[in-house]
């Protein structure tokens, strides 16, 4: 029944442990996150019992409305722009959040976490490209968001994550790594660069090749999206 999806899903884990092979050392482990918008449930149930361990979550409402619905051994990330007042709706249900770039939504994150009595693990989102058109922290401005962040006590920055512009994608993709790398030797407390997500359904061998480390894949694993 969901041949094609069986099909897509052993192509990518392909590519992606042949990138591997060839651009990163044995030890790398690089993650395959499903990308759920506007999938329905039992889709997203046929790749969890294919083996992906690894939701990412757009919208809070349609995430809303499946999560009940969802196989719960799948670990869940929040990875769409995320508004300051929503942040409620979804900070029990999910282990990451991807998208973090500005402090009000960090301090709104960090306050909820406190009341929840939790640690919340966020990534912070970068505009690599400068772009208008696309959420993220201009990179000018990353390490002092960085900083500012870092003093809250119930979040913990465990690295960064970008969409790259869709011109010279790799251009972008090796200047994250860059930032990711001087990140990493900086040894900012309470930040640690461990995860640098990036790569989507038509970049991410590319994403692969320059770091990333959770690459994230919708209508390469479930068909275009309507
Ligand atoms: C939709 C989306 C993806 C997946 O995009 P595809 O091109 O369908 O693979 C990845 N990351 C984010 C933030 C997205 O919104």
């Amino acid at each position: 029944m969901y041949s094609s999806i069986s099909e897509n899903l052993k192509a990518i884990k392909f590519n992606i442990s042949e990138a591997k092979a060839k651009y990163r050392s044995d030890d790398d482990v690089i993650r395959l996150m499903a990308v759920t918008k506007t999938v329905p449930y039992d889709k997203v149930n046929f790749v969890i019992s294919s083996g992906v361990c690894l939701l990412g979550e757009n919208r809070v409402q349609e995430f809303l409305d499946k999560k009940e619905f969802y196989d719960k051994s799948a670990e869940i990330n929040f990875i769409g722009h995320l508004q300051t007042n929503k942040v409620k709706y979804i900070i029990d249900s999910v282990n990451l959040m991807h998208s973090v770039d500005n402090l009000k939504l960090a301090a709104e994150i960090n306050r909820l976490s406190v009341n929840s009595d939790k640690i919340m693990d966020i990534l912070i989102e970068v505009n690599i490209g400068n772009e208008d058109s696309k959420s993220g922290v201009h990179p000018d401005k990353l390490e002092w968001l960085l900083r500012e962040i870092s003093v809250l006590p119930n979040l913990r920055i465990k690295g960064l994550m970008t969409i790259p512009p869709i011109e010279n994608t790799e251009y972008y993709f090796d200047k994250m790594n860059g930032i990711f790398t001087d990140l990493k030797t900086q040894k900012i407390e309470n930040v640690s660069m461990d995860i640098l997500s990036m790569g989507m359904s038509n970049d991410y061998v590319l994403a692969v090749k320059h770091g990333s480390n959770i690459v994230r894949i919708g209508s390469g694993i479930f068909g275009a999206r309507k």
